[in-house]
């Protein structure tokens, strides 16, 4: 497969089996090729609950297969890891995301970035540095870019966590516990970690409209995170029903279908000029 990396092929092999080691390397080409060709971030925008207006947007890496298609990062992000590719894609979407803040900000648009790290980035010794030789070079300020690490990762190793975060708040980066209520973290460990952010997983806000339960649980999260310090988002908002609960609850921040799909940057800037929805 080239460099050091060996793929076997086996009879016996499950179809599974071969077709993420297909996928492993046509990946690893995309990444090693010019990235950009197959590789794009969409951006999904996240409101105000209260005022409606833009608040910032996420970056959702998207993967075009020369032949298949697009891939779902659902599907990718996890072979990714598995293969050892994911810090050279982590990478690229740091780069990526700075490029573009840059390009907005010459626009005019001040926007304020998400982007989603991987534990294995989190372990990787020079992601502070990364991150801020990034922000650096295309005249960035720190507090324009959030990093959102998924609860149960940030969790399964709390010292890694730790260490990381530390390094990116000194920094200056935002950072956000992503699908919170999916993990099983105990509240001190919330405590231990200097975020600004939590998002609640979107399988909550869907049964918002039928579960008292589901209804609950988010009132108490978004109480004990205001408590901590932290700002609230809600991800997956589909309904009219569910954004009046949630702004009945006092959440800071909705995300969702709703209001709107990921979509390519130019698409984005038209919207946050049109002031959203
Ligand atoms: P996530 O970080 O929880 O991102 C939210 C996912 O929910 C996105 O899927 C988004 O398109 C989708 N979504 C947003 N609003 C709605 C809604 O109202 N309804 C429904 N049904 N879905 C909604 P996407 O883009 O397919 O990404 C899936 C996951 O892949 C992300 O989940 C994240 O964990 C991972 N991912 C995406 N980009 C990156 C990346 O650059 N790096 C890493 N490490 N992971 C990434
Ligand atoms: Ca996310
Ligand atoms: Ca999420
Ligand atoms: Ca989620």
């Amino acid at each position: 497969a080239g460099g050091n990396t060996y793929a076997v092929f086996e009879s016996h092999m499950d179809a599974n089996a071969q077709e993420q080691l297909s996928l492993q390397l046509a990946l690893r080409q995309a990444i090693a090729g010019d990235a950009s060709e197959q590789l794009a971030l969409y951006y999904q925008p996240k409101f105000d609950a209260a005022r409606g207006q833009i608040r910032g947007a996420e970056a959702l890496l998207r993967w075009r297969h020369p032949e298949r298609g697009m891939v779902a990062p659902d599907v990718f992000i996890p072979i990714a890891e598995r293969f050892g590719l994911i810090n050279e894609l982590g990478n690229w979407v740091i780069d990526e995301s700075c490029r573009q803040l840059q390009a907005w900000e010459s626009q005019g648009l001040h926007m304020r970035l998400s982007i989603n790290l991987s534990v294995h980035q989190l372990r990787q010794p020079d992601l502070v540095q990364r991150i801020g030789r990034a922000l650096q070079s295309h005249g960035i300020a720190p507090d324009r870019l959030l990093c959102e690490i998924t609860e149960s990762v940030a969790m399964e190793d709390i010292k890694t966590t730790q260490r990381a975060f530390e390094g990116l708040g000194r920094l200056g980066v935002f950072l956000s516990i992503d699908d919170f209520g999916t993990g099983y973290s105990s509240l001190s460990y919330l405590r231990q970690l200097p975020a600004r952010q939590l998002k609640i997983d979107r399988s909550f806000i869907q049964d918002l409209e039928l579960s008292l339960d589901a209804r609950a649980v988010v009132d108490g999260v978004i109480k004990l995170a205001h408590a901590l310090g932290l700002n609230v988002v809600a991800e997956g908002v589909e309904t009219e029903a569910q954004r009046d609960i949630l702004v009945g609850l006092s959440c800071n921040e909705l995300q969702g279908y709703l209001f709107a799909k990921p979509m390519p940057a130019d698409d984005l800037s038209d919207w946050a000029r049109g002031q959203g929805p």
